[in-house]
Parts: C-alpha cells; sequence; structure tokens
C-alpha cells in the first residue's frame, strides 16, 4: 500500500496526462461503483468505498453547494469557521490518498445495461467530448443547487449569498437569533419558513420582490406575528465586505437588515438518470435506510435524497451507501478481494 504522500504524487501526475489516459481506458474498465457529485456525499462515498477495496470513479463538474458555504458551524471536530471548500479540499485528497479516480466532469446520461451502467461523461470546455464509463453500481451524489432572487445586477446577489444573505435556516438560523432578518421568497408556501425563523429571532421583514401575490390569510398571520411584507421589487443588496446591510427597493426606499434568509426553492442535479425509472418525492429521491432508491444497484446520498441538507448527513449517507454496496458485492462473490484487483 502506497502512503498518503506517494499515493497524491501519483494522482497529481501532469492533469492532462492523467486525463488522456484515464478517457483512453474508458471502455476497458468496469469499476464497482461510480459516484456522480464530489460533494461530501460522493467524497465520503468514495473514502467509505477505497477502504472496502473497491475500484471507484468519482465524476464531479465543480462548484458543489458545500463550495458556497463560507462556513460551516455544525460539523463535530471542526473549528466553526471552517469553510466548505477546506472540507471538500481535505476529502479530495483523502480520497485521492486511497488511490480513488476522480474526474472532471459532467454526468450527462445514465443507461441501465442490465449487470452494468453506461455513464456518459462530458469533459473538456473549449473542444467538449464524451466518453463512456462503465460500472456495477451508481451512487447519485449530485445534489441541488439554491435558486436565488433575481436582481439586475446578479453579483450583487452573489456578492452576499452564503456570508449573511443565508439559503438554510437549519444551518444558520443561530447565527440570525435576534437581528433584524429579511426573507426572500418565491411564492406564499416558500414564506412559511418565516414561521419557523422566528424562533430565533421576532423582527422579521418578507419581500417579495413584486413577483407573487400575497393572500389575506397569509397577511393576517404575519400581522398577527408583527412580521412586516414588503411586496415592491428590490433594486439591490446594501453592505460591503460580504455583509449584506439591507435592501433598496425600486422607489429608492431602504431597509435595514442584519441577515437574509432565502427561501425560493432549488434545482434537483438528477437529469442524468431521466431515462431510469426512480422513486421520487418532489425532486429528491426516494431511498431505504442505506440508502438504496427504488433501484437495486443505484443508491442516492446527501442533498438529492430525501432527507436533511446538512454535511453532517451527507457524509453519513456516503458511509450507509459505500457499507451496503460492499455488503451486496461481498455476499455475490463470497471470497476474498485482493487489494491488487482493485488499483482503479
Ligand atoms: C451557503 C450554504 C451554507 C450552508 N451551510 C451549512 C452549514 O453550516 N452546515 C451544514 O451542515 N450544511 C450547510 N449547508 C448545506 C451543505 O452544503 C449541503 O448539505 C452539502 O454540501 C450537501 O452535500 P452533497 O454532497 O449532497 O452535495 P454537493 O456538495 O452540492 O455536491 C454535489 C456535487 O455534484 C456535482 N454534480 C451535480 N450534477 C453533476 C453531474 N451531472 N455530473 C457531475 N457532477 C455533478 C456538483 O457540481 C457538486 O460538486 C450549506 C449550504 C449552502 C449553499
Amino acid at each position: 500500500m502506497k502512503t498518503a504522500d506517494s499515493a497524491l504524487e501519483t494522482t497529481m501526475r501532469p492533469p492532462t496526462q492523467f486525463k488522456d489516459q484515464l478517457l483512453n481506458q474508458a471502455d476497458k474498465e468496469v469499476y464497482d461503483v461510480l459516484v456522480i457529485g464530489g460533494g461530501a456525499a460522493g467524497l465520503s462515498a468514495g473514502i467509505y468505498l477505497k477502504r472496502y477495496l473497491l475500484s471507484t470513479l468519482i465524476v464531479d463538474k465543480g462548484k458543489a453547494r458545500s463550495h458556497w458555504m463560507q462556513e460551516l458551524h455544525n460539523y463535530l471536530g471542526l473549528p466553526p469557521n471552517t469553510p466548505g471548500r477546506d472540507v471538500l479540499k481535505q476529502g479530495k485528497s483523502h480520497y485521492l490518498a486511497l488511490e480513488g479516480v476522480y474526474l472532471n466532469g459532467y454526468v450527462q446520461t445514465v443507461i441501465d445495461e442490465g449487470e452494468t451502467f453506461a455513464v456518459h461523461v462530458q469533459t473538456g470546455r473549449k473542444s467538449p467530448s464524451v466518453a463512456v464509463f462503465r460500472s456495477r453500481y451508481l451512487v447519485a451524489a449530485s445534489g441541488i443547487i439554491d435558486h436565488l432572487p433575481k436582481l439586475v445586477d446578479q453579483q450583487n446577489v452573489f456578492d452576499y449569498a452564503g456570508y449573511n444573505l443565508h439559503v438554510c435556516l437549519i444551518c444558520d438560523g443561530y447565527e440570525m437569533r435576534d437581528k433584524r432578518a429579511g426573507v426572500f421568497g418565491s411564492s406564499e408556501s416558500s414564506f412559511e419558513v418565516a414561521f419557523h425563523l422566528g424562533w430565533f429571532t421576532p423582527n422579521i421583514t418578507l419581500f417579495t420582490n413584486g413577483e407573487f401575490e400575497v393572500g389575506e390569510a397569509l397577511r393576517d398571520r404575519l400581522t398577527q406575528k408583527a412580521y412586516k411584507l414588503v411586496e415592491q421589487p428590490i433594486a439591490h443588496f446594501l453592505g460591503n465586505n460580504h455583509q449584506m446591510t439591507g435592501v433598496e427597493l425600486s422607489d429608492g426606499s431602504v431597509v435595514q437588515l442584519d441577515a437574509g434568509l432565502v427561501s425560493m426553492g432549488s434545482k434537483y442535479h438528477a437529469d442524468y438518470l431521466a431515462d431510469i425509472e426512480l422513486e421520487y418525492k418532489g425532486g429528491n429521491l426516494v431511498t431505504d435506510s442505506m440508502n438504496r432508491t427504488s433501484h437495486p444497484r443505484i443508491f442516492a446520498v446527501g442533498d438529492l435524497k430525501v432527507g436533511m441538507n446538512q454535511v453532517v448527513i451527507a457524509s453519513a449517507d456516503g458511509a450507509l451507501a459505500a457499507t451496503q454496496i460492499w455488503r451486496d458485492i461481498r455476499q455475490a462473490e463470497g471470497t476474498r478481494r485482493s487489494p491488487l484487483m482493485s488499483t482503479a
């Protein structure tokens, strides 16, 4: 077994050479498991899979949701200001040190061939090409991405999103305690989160950005709680150094805020599974307690599956899925697997 450092050196060969080699050999290899997505869930699955001596390929298109997480406040054992990108970097290094194979690419489609899956992966930006990889099992770890308010200057939103313009009440309700908080919704139902945010702060203003109507029943509930409702379009967020201090409306008036919570739903990254019949709840994949979907060889982990969208859950999900896949393969093969067989 190589040391972590020497394995890292191997995997850090000139990227183009390594990538070319991987793409040229795509049709010669059937991986035990192909993991789609290299966020917390996919990397955790990859680390466990490699420690079970299973050949594993992670394909990731980059910019995981945790990449936008500026500080991870609630993960046991990590300092509460750990940036999400540090967790990803450390997780990727750990996986590579176990000789896991990692490819920057976009999974376009997955075809169920019976014994194997054919996974079509697009790589390269300037001159894109598509390679087909095969695996016996699939782990869908491709997550979701949050919808954000649409303003004329979208960079103005990105300047604050993930800092004190939050997207997750469970993650950041605590950060908003007793603050002047704005809730940015996309429909009446998306405003329900304000009543949960009321656990942390009574000072809440809800913004429709002029995009939807609010009915009498909801207005009455907001009035009872003394929450304010702003129905004018937003011109832009105010603030500096990534700290949002309020909102300027289209008429030039200003609402001062200390923090915000965006509640506008998400895009689910599961288009590549469109040709396979699977059970969903909303956009989330339904799984059993070991994260197996309604397909016996497809597992789903992290934000893409039904459950809490948290790093600790995503990490545990990866461990569960990998362990169940190992049990399946171990029972099917019924014999000890030599490490030499799992160099992929
Ligand atoms: C701003 C912000 C703050 C947060 N704060 C916290 C916090 O404090 N505590 C906490 O526990 N959680 C927090 N979260 C939630 C946490 O980030 C997620 O629960 C966690 O990252 C989910 O991990 P994942 O692996 O399921 O998905 P992701 O981290 O999103 O990883 C999925 C990966 O799959 C890739 N992918 C998608 N489609 C494809 C495809 N077709 N082909 C190849 N790759 C693909 C994506 O690019 C991405 O890299 C926060 C989230 C955000 C956005």
